[in-house]
């Protein structure tokens, strides 16, 4: 597998060069905003991203970057032949039609978690919601200090799992706030260097039940970005999904 990195200069790209070091996958190319190294690789600018996937032969793209950038880097991939495996979160219309649009020609898959027990959650939330519908649900994500967008994606993820509709989805409460009925909340904690947790409150009377998933560190997003690369690198154009990695 001929891999190549955007965002490698970010806490997940020098997660996903620390990993593919360890497995020894060929890293073909390195990109960023600027030309500079990490984690020992050289890392070019990302202007004609395109050219850069075809001059490195790359099987493979793993984008772990921003919203826009992402829009772009699905583009090229789709320009070069180049399958496309992304973790970016906060994606917006544009960037949503962009991994669409590139599925048409190349094979594509993103994942707002790679982490296993993380896509196992949302298996296991579906299935709480089912077997106790009348139970208030609630949501809680912590994550470190740095991160951008909120709440996280593997927070709509789970949401999704769960059948809440957006508009039932309360992002925090203020003042005179009593839950109405049917309605979610939603919490983002930001502190510290946190790498992800996630944890969905069910609550009837007299009990609740919490599932909690915790990353430990970014490598087990890594790890599971480097599997699902693995597994798509070949595949049939169109959109893929982390479930059917973990799965085979
Ligand atoms: P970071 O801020 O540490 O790194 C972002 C990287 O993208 C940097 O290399 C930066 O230079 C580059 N970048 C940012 N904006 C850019 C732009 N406009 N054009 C080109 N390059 C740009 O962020 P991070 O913590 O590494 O997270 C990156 C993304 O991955 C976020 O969306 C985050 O939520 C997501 N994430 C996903 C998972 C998952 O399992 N799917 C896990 C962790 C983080």
């Amino acid at each position: 597998m001929r891999l190549a990195v955007t965002g490698a200069t970010g806490r997940m790209g020098r997660a996903i060069l620390t990993a593919a070091d360890d497995r020894d996958a060929a890293v073909v190319l390195a990109v960023a905003r600027e030309s500079t190294t990490a984690v020992g690789h050289p890392v070019v600018p990302d202007d004609d991203v395109a050219a850069r996937l075809r001059e490195a032969e790359a099987d493979v793209l793993v984008d772990f970057s921003a919203p826009a950038a992402t829009a772009r880097y699905a583009e090229a991939c789709a320009e070069s032949g180049v399958a496309l495996v992304s973790g970016t979160t906060g994606l917006d219309d544009d960037a949503r039609a962009a991994l669409d649009d590139a599925a048409e020609r190349v094979p594509v898959l993103h994942a707002a978690n790679f982490a296993r027990g993380a896509a196992t959650l949302e298996r296991l939330l579906a299935d709480a919601v089912d077997a106790l519908p009348t139970y208030d649900l609630e949501l809680v994500e912590t994550h470190h200090a740095g991160k951008r967008d909120a709440p996280s994606g593997t927070a709509g993820a789970l949401l999704d799992a769960a059948g809440v509709a957006e508009d039932d989805r309360v992002h925090g409460r203020e003042g005179e706030a009593p839950r109405a009925d049917g309605e979610v909340g939603v919490h983002a904690v930001r502190a510290g260097a946190v790498a992800g947790e996630h944890e969905a409150i069910l609550a009837g009377d007299g009990e609740e039940l919490r599932l909690t998933h915790r990353a430990g560190d970014r490598q087990v997003f890594a790890e599971g970005a480097l599997d699902a690369a693995a597994w798509l690198a070949g595949r049939d154009p169109g959109r893929h999904a982390f479930r059917a990695v973990i799965e085979s």
